[in-house]
């Protein structure tokens, strides 16, 4: 019985990785934004639909650096969802700045647009919202809250690297957005991330603020940071980008499976597919609501037949112990996030993943 795990990364045949590298062993540039980095960023701007991309060495900092180069004031309020990787909460608490946690929606899991307003003080400077799943927020209503209160949005895009909208790219929603190229995502740079912008102003802040804010040779405008993306990292993500669509579409068709297998089930949820939107199959999750057994038996029993599925988003970033005594941490104040994370489990899901492999996942699991 061979394991399954739950994610597996894509990578591009060993000889096309070493061709792209090939030229780092004759110039001896191997980061500061060389050759395979501006390459990188100009085909990402070219995929994605955007302006500007800055690359990173991984999503966190980039959501990190982009809120501080926002220059939102300490002590300030966030609007975000507890519902996501624990990163996002860290991003807006490393900054000085307050999470305001807003419940999410029962169909997507995103942030529940309709309850934004109420959350809204005059200490309220940003909202962080989050494509969870790859599912798209309501980009339309977040904007029009946005705009009424003269504040910025900033979109943790992690999981929806790719996905569009009637044709727009994900990264064209919001003030910013920031995209996680980590080896388990969509697409990846083994380590990596960006922010994505139409401000462009924003965008070269950003490339100094990751260069430790150097802004000439002798000048340093700003307190930045080292998170810069390598040349062997772009160079990754060069030879992946080439295979993406290919990719995706393989995740789709593992996905269409699951549907066919695990839809209409009674206590099984489903998210339904989104209209006009373009996804890129990153995650396959599953509600156990009234199923008859719980979602942690469910685990249970996938983990000792070798399949390994993954908890996700449990617990809410609220809940978790380094948040404890801040206030605003109320894992009761977000009831439906709550009731999800308390049920929902995502399923194995990569390129590769065989049609043998889901029909053996879904016989366990309707067992
Ligand atoms: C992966 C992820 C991040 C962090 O990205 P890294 O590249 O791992 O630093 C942030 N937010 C979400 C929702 C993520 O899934």
């Amino acid at each position: 019985m061979s394991k399954i795990n739950v994610t597996r990364s894509s990578m591009p045949d060993f000889e096309e990785y070493c061709n792209e590298i090939r030229e780092l062993w004759d110039s001896r540039w191997l980061t500061n934004m060389g050759v395979k980095h501006k390459q990188l960023q100009a085909d990402l701007e070219q995929y994605l639909g955007v302006d500007k991309t800055v690359l990173y060495t991984n999503g966190h900092l980039a959501l990190e650096h982009l809120l501080a180069a926002l220059q939102l004031p300490v002590g300030g309020e966030v609007i975000t969802t507890p519902f996501t990787f624990v990163s996002t909460t860290h991003a807006i608490v490393r900054n000085g700045l307050t999470p305001v946690f807003c419940d999410v929606n029962e169909v997507d899991y995103t942030i529940d647009a309709s309850k934004i307003e109420a959350l809204i003080t005059d200490k309220t400077c940003a909202i962080v919202p989050v494509h969870v799943y790859g599912n798209l927020c309501d980009v339309e209503a977040i904007d029009r809250i946005a705009k009424k209160h003269g504040l910025p949005v900033v979109y943790d895009a992690a999981h929806a690297f790719g996905v569009k909208k009637n044709g727009a790219g994900v990264a064209t929603f919001g003030t910013a957005s920031m995209f996680s190229f980590h080896a388990t995502k969509v697409y990846n740079t083994i380590e990596g991330g960006a922010v994505c912008t139409a401000d462009a102003a924003l965008a070269d802040k950003l490339e100094k603020f990751k260069n430790f804010g150097i802004t000439g040779q002798e000048t340093c405008e700003y307190i930045g940071g080292n998170a810069k993306m390598s040349e062997f990292q772009a160079a990754m993500g060069l030879c992946n980008l080439r295979h993406l669509d290919g990719e995706i579409a393989k995740r789709r068709h593992a996905v269409e499976l699951y549907r066919q297998r695990l839809g209409g089930v009674d206590g099984i949820r489903l998210c339904a597919e989104q209209d006009g939107v373009a996804h890129n199959y990153a995650y396959f999750p599953v509600v156990f609501d009234g199923f008859k057994r719980t979602r942690d038996e469910i685990f249970a029993k996938l983990g000792e037949n070798g399949i390994v599925a993954r908890k996700y988003f449990y617990p809410l970033t609220s809940s978790f112990e380094c948040y404890q005594n801040l206030p605003t941490a109320a894992p009761d104040k977000t009831p439906v996030a709550k009731y999800i994370a308390d049920r929902v489990l995502t399923l194995p899901l990569y390129a590769d993943l065989s049609d043998e492999d889901v029909n053996r996942i879904c016989d366990i699991i309707l067992e």
